[in-house]
């Protein structure tokens, strides 16, 4: 088959390698139709390299399972499927209360274990959940950044009414919007730098958008809100600038929350301090997605809203790319050559 392989970092080919073979009884053989580039995609494979290398990248992915393992008993050859990449050791501490996000030591899809950047791979059935009847391969590929930002909104504890703000319109900051509306907001600001990703939130949704590029992102929230801020702030961007703007423009017992991965060293001020304890923020981190049931399968919630057309993932899409081009794709979105938003490898182009 072929295979998207990071061999170190900036070394990335599609090689032909084996078709992967299930080695236990609870393992399936996927055929992958779709395999997103996730935001994390970019600097492991540019720049960190890969927990342990040569390794087949690629982990928010969909696909047909072409063959089960004695022992699986919940899914059969051609049930059309997604799956979560992080597999728990099931013993931490964190793993023993369900927070298998937390997990001490664990094994992830595309960057600890073979990914889905390739025809097939072999997953297990802990991580599998079947598409609903509307949720086709492309848009399944994408049920990883909708249940991160499940996750992060969650963190929030919306109430109706409240106004939100979105730092940063990637696939989660797109997606994050669309969950702010739905749990109720009713303001919701996303803020960006590229007016394409701003045009495509005010269509998702969104009742104010602000070019950061053109304009004093603070003034424009103070304005917005009459000088009170926002109740939730969502910080997705992972940048120095707007990790501090997202403490700025956070109202007086407002919840900030970090999800946007930092390759920053960020200087907090006092006066951003002396804004968190006078006006008694809640600054939170939020990290990946779950699958465990309580408080809600943050997966099969992602799957159901999709289905019922809740949650629009089709027009992240800007790219469906072979795995042969995986090269210069990964180029394009490292320099920028082009605006992108999801781009989707089809193995089958
Ligand atoms: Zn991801
Ligand atoms: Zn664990």
């Amino acid at each position: 088959m072929r295979a998207v392989t990071l061999f170190a970092p900036a070394n990335l080919s599609c090689v032909e390698a084996e078709v992967p073979k299930i080695k236990d009884s609870n393992e399936v053989l996927i055929k992958v139709k779709a395999c997103g580039v996730c935001g994390s995609d970019i600097p492991r494979v540019m720049i960190k390299g890969a927990h342990k290398m040569p390794i087949i990248i690629g982990h928010e992915f969909s696909g047909e399972i072409v063959e089960t393992g004695e022992s699986v008993s919940s899914f059969k050859v051609l049930d059309q499927v997604t799956a979560m990449p992080l597999i728990p050791c099931g013993k931490c501490e964190f793993c023993q209360i369900g927070k298998y996000n937390l997990c001490d030591d664990y094994l992830y899809y595309g960057s600890r274990i073979p990914g889905a950047m390739a025809q097939y791979i072999v997953v297990k059935e802990s991580n599998l959940l079947k598409l609903p009847k509307n949720v086709d391969y492309e848009s399944a590929a994408m049920t990883d950044p909708v249940s991160v930002a499940l996750h992060a909104i969650g963190k929030a504890n919306i109430n109706a009414g409240q106004s939100a703000i979105v730092f940063g319109l990637g696939a989660i900051g797109l997606i994050a919007i669309q969950w702010l509306k739905i749990l109720g907001c009713s303001e919701v600001i996303a803020i960006d730098i590229f007016q394409e990703k701003l045009d495509l939130a005010e269509k998702l949704g969104v009742d104010l958008t602000i070019n950061a590029k053109n304009n004093n992102v603070i003034e424009a929230i103070m304005d917005y809100t009459h000088n009170k801020g926002a109740d939730i702030v969502i910080e997705l961007a992972g940048n120095k600038i707007t990790q501090l703007q997202a403490i700025q423009s956070a109202s007086k017992m407002g919840r900030v929350i970090y999800c946007g991965i930092s390759y920053d060293d960020l200087l907090l001020p006092s006066k951003e301090v002396n804004k968190i304890l006078r006006g008694e923020l809640f600054v939170i981190g939020s990290w990946n997605s779950s699958i465990a049931p309580l408080p809600v399968n943050e997966w099969k919630t992602s799957l159901d809203f999709m289905d019922k057309g809740k949650i629009k993932v089709k027009p992240l899409i800007s790219h469906r790319v072979k795995l042969e081009d995986c090269k210069e794709v990964f180029e394009m979105m490292y320099y920028k050559k082009e605006i992108f938003n999801k781009v989707l490898f089809i193995p089958d182009l």
